[in-house]
């Protein structure tokens, strides 16, 4: 293909989980900054940030992040797109603060010295110097999807997926790794069930049992799904009556 396109190209990509469809076709071509990927539980938006990171194959179409297919070169992939998983404990694998931030560098080609350096200037950016050498059970969970965000950035990558990077942090953590990402220059693709952490978007796709049920601005698509999850709570609470 001899387009250079930057986005995140899909298209009618579908993905198959223990035989059952969780990705109707999607065709979606992702230019924005701020995209925000919207839905209850269950509505597939794991599974869809899975598909664009490379972590699945798609079972039909295809997926394109900067022209690069995710799922077979891995290696364009990790300098392209990086990814914040939900939990800091799922994602990361070392013992000491400094051994993480540097395995995805080390990933990347570079030389150990190289890693270990740029490693420690990152920390002492971040006034975060006496990190280097710390167990990563020593910090807090805030701390730790500080590290996990630090560990992303240094990679460079030019597309960050957060998923729900807020979940089950104390407020003041919330509203300062919401500073943190509302000031970086990368694409950011967060998905959560929560309409009010993408009011800044600046485009919204709700996704319902694998499919697009709305995709605009914030302001076209918060109220709606707002809207709907309030019926089908109360549509629910008058089930459990009845039952
Ligand atoms: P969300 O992130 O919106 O909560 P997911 O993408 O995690 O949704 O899941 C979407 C659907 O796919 C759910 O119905 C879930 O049960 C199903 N699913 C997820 N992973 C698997 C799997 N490995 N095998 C079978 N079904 C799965």
């Amino acid at each position: 293909m001899p387009h250079h396109f930057s986005g995140i190209e899909l298209h009618a990509a579908s993905v198959t989980l223990g035989g059952k469809a969780v990705l109707c076709p999607l065709t979606l071509a992702l230019t924005e900054r701020r995209i925000g990927i919207l839905g209850r539980n269950g509505s597939g938006k794991t599974t869809l940030l899975r598909l664009i990171a490379g972590l699945i194959a798609p079972a039909a179409g295809t997926v394109r992040v900067e022209c690069i297919d995710p799922f077979t070169d891995r290696k364009a992939t990790l300098s392209a797109i990086g990814i914040l998983f939900q939990s800091p404990d799922h994602q990361i694998l070392f013992p000491t603060v400094e051994e993480e931030l540097a395995f995805g560098l080390i990933q990347q080609g570079l030389p150990r010295p190289e890693v270990l350096a740029k490693v420690h200037r990152a920390l002492t950016v971040e006034g975060k110097a006496h990190w280097a050498k710390a167990p990563v059970t020593a910090l807090s969970q805030g701390q730790r999807q500080y590290l996990c965000l630090m560990s992303v950035l240094l990679m460079r990558p030019r597309t960050i997926l957060l998923d729900e990077p807020l979940a089950g942090l104390d407020l003041p953590t919330q509203a300062r790794l919401a500073r943190r990402f509302h000031a970086l220059a990368e694409r950011l693709v967060t998905i959560t069930h929560d309409p009010a952490t993408l009011a800044g978007s600046d485009r919204v796709i709700w996704l319902e049992a694998g499919q697009i049920a709305a995709d605009g601005t914030p302001e076209q698509v918060l109220p709606a799904f707002t809207a709907e999850m309030a019926r089908i709570g109360a549509r629910d609470a008058d089930a459990d009556l009845a039952g």
